[in-house]
């Protein structure tokens, strides 16, 4: 109510839009609903690139045929300048190999559902083996820093499910999987075990970034599933000593050359300012990353797509990106903003979905209050496709390098409490994904990056 209210009072604050404008804007929503969800392509766009491509893991094969796929998927729908540009990824591989088991107690073997962290090292062959210290936080651990000296350290510090956004909960965990192995190789463990970040309690461990720190000893670190977690956790807590042996494979290789994918609707009038919609192209090397982030990329596609066959001509460029690298390094956000294409080019916006294929809900703004109060001007069309909800917040990893030169940036914001159920495991893939749902965000898409194409930013 209050934000309706303070919508009311801006929109009678800057009158800026002509009545025949407002009409219009208001058909366009019309338009985009009847032919995004009449005819979309977004879901079959996201079948073909989960069922050909599969995951792709910054420098994998997966990763290369997304990259020839969504290029073709912009030139088949006529899409203008659709080209590549090179960027240098890390290549790190799980390999064949991801094992742990509670090898004592003897007489009760138990294998462990486990998967390597991206970014770990490998255990020797022959294995890592040690004593099971549990810890909530790294206080925690550097509290009890003696205890954990040759053993390893197992982070079990679940989601706080009461948090509204599943966004917050997974803030507020992430930090054991980012930095366990520095802490607990700091105190002198030999390998880490993290619970995995998720709301959902089952037998499925779920990757994600993990690092080093210089100085500090590489130590491998691996994913638990929640179910996993709490079956130790509750052995512990009886007082049983337990010891894990975990096996690791991955290794990191070096750098190869991938690209990010990229194509516009050239705009008629102010064709170098560029408006950016995009997601990341690469995934973890779980599921086939049809949430995160294939729905995104289809999206990004899909809102041109749709803005084409309205046989609209947008004032200003509005253009697609395929991002790649954002899991384990960001490459293809960084190389965006310095590659030799951007010479004579103003981003004047970047949009990015990057939070799953689910119903939209809003579109979160990184930028000056300003831009909030333009954007909130339209909150009612908006509302129209229940994605009014507009406010500050975080926009997008992959933009954050335009963001931080001072574009606009805006996050599409969806249904979130399913996402971390899916979030870098095997449970991400094209069966948990709404073809509705998904058309969705491209339409909002679609109209956000249109409005800004015409009146400006
Ligand atoms: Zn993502």
């Amino acid at each position: 109510m209050m934000r309706q209210l303070f919508c009311l009072s801006l929109l009678l604050i800057f009158s800026y839009s002509p009545l025949k404008a407002q009409r219009q804007y208001d058909t366009l929503v019309t338009q985009l609903l009847r032919t995004g969800l009449g005819q979309g392509e977004a879901f079959p766009m996201l079948m073909e690139l989960t069922s050909k491509a599969g995951h792709r893991l910054s420098g994998s094969e997966g990763a290369q045929k997304a990259v020839e796929l969504t290029l073709r998927m912009m030139k088949e729908r006529g899409f203008d300048n659709v080209h590549l540009e090179k960027v240098m990824v890390p290549r790190w591989v799980r390999g064949s190999v991801e094992e742990a088991a509670v090898v004592v107690p003897e007489y009760w073997p138990w294998s462990l559902d486990v998967c390597a962290l991206g970014g770990t090292v490998g255990t020797p062959e022959t294995g890592t083996e040690g004593a099971v210290i549990e810890v909530k936080s790294f206080e925690e651990l550097r509290g009890r820093a003696s205890e954990a000296k040759g053993k390893i350290v197992f982070f079990n510090r679940a989601f706080d499910p009461t948090h509204l956004s599943t966004f917050t909960a997974y803030g507020g965990a992430v930090d054991q999987r980012a930095r366990g192995a520095i802490e607990a190789a700091k105190v002198g463990a030999v390998a880490v075990l993290v619970r995995s970040m998720t709301l959902t309690i089952d037998e499925v461990p779920h990757t994600g970034a993990m690092n080093y720190e210089e100085g500090v000893p590489k130590i491998p670190a691996a994913a638990i599933s929640t179910r996993g977690a709490e079956q130790i956790s509750e052995f512990l807590a009886d007082g049983l000593e337990l010891r894990i042996k975990l096996f690791l494979s991955a290794e990191t290789l070096p750098d190869i050359p991938s690209f990010n994918v990229v194509g516009d609707l050239t705009g008629s009038e102010f064709p170098s300012e560029i408006i950016v919609v995009g997601g990341h192209l690469d995934s973890w090397d779980k599921g086939s990353g049809a949430h995160d982030d294939g729905a995104g990329c289809v999206q990004a596609i899909e809102a041109l797509n749709l803005i084409k066959k309205l046989g609209l001509r947008p004032n200003r460029t509005i253009r697609a990106v395929m991002f790649m690298n954002e899991e384990n390094g960001l490459r293809g956000g960084k190389q965006y903003v310095v590659a030799p294409e951007r010479k004579g080019e103003k981003h004047i916006a970047a949009l990015e979905s990057d939070r799953g294929g689910f119903a939209p809900r809003g579109i979160s703004v990184q930028a000056d209050s300003a831009v909030l109060a333009k954007i909130l001007r339209w909150q009612q069309l908006f509302a129209r496709l229940n994605a009014g909800d507009i406010g500050m917040g975080y926009s997008g990893v992959d933009i954050s390098p335009l963001v931080d030169k001072g574009t606009p940036g805006f996050g599409l914001d969806v249904e979130n409490h399913r996402y971390f159920d899916y979030h870098h495991s095997d449970n991400d893939t094209i069966d948990k994904v709404n073809a509705r749902e998904l058309e969705l965000g491209a339409i909002v898409e679609a109209l956000l990056v249109y409005l800004i194409a015409e009146e400006g930013m």
